[in-house]
């Protein structure tokens, strides 16, 4: 049903109201060939195996993960996953353990199950998905619970802080077996990693279902706020 209504919210904004580019307003695109080819990518976070595509300080990126998270709209999400999509197959290429034969499961980050309900989705869900049909012969898996209503992590700007509050919430459900076990690499997605305490959640509770091979990429990057 959601699906059908951000198809229905895209065919509104495309036709009857012309779309513009959100970056310099040019109508066609939800993000203007142009724009698009000047995001950068960002640079590294600090935490080995988790990655963050773009800068959230972006203005295009923040925009887009707003108006997917309060707007619904995920059109300027679509193309900055497709732009990313070499990016994406290199790192995952160099965390393949064994072969090319290894098997690919995509895992969203968890939202509790009140706020699913309040917002409609979750939109690492759908970040997920859309990933997925830029990652050849991967698949999504929303296997993650989150058991406890936590404080957002954005309202907590020190590292300790935030690995507090997101700690031993999350787990597998109904012990989910580990796909393939060794030959499965798991990629965990986020919208924005900052500090990366909710991927390292998300890693504790895949490896206790089991998990030996896990990577975390989240959409933006979110830099600590001095
Ligand atoms: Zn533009």
């Amino acid at each position: 049903m959601k699906k059908v209504l951000f198809t229905i919210q895209e065919y509104i904004d495309k036709f009857l109201f012309g779309r513009r580019c959100c970056g310099c307003q040019t109508q066609g695109e939800a993000i203007c060939q142009n724009c698009l080819e000047h995001i950068p990518f960002a640079e590294e976070t600090e935490n080995y195996g988790i990655y963050g595509l773009y800068d959230y300080g972006n203005p295009i990126v923040s925009h887009a993960i707003w108006n997917l998270k309060y707007k619904h709209k995920g059109q300027e999400i679509k193309l900055l996953t497709k732009k990313s999509s070499v990016l994406m197959s290199e790192i995952i290429s160099e965390h393949l353990q064994s072969s090319s034969q290894e098997k690919i499961t995509l895992v969203p980050i968890p939202q509790y199950k009140r706020k699913t309900e309040t917002r409609g989705f979750n939109q690492s869900l759908l970040i997920a998905k859309w990933f997925s049909k830029e990652i050849p012969n991967s698949k999504v898996l929303n296997i993650l619970i989150k058991n406890k209503d936590t404080i957002p992590q954005s309202h907590l700007s020190d590292r300790k802080a935030r690995q507090k509050n997101i700690a031993n919430t999350m787990y597998v459900k109904n012990n989910y077996p580990p796909a393939g076990g060794k030959s499965t690499i798991y990629i965990l997605v986020d919208d924005v990693t900052t500090t990366g305490a909710t991927f390292l959640e998300a890693m504790r509770a895949l490896k206790s279902g089991g998990a030996k091979n896990i990577l975390c990429i989240a959409l933006a990057h979110g830099y600590k706020r001095k």
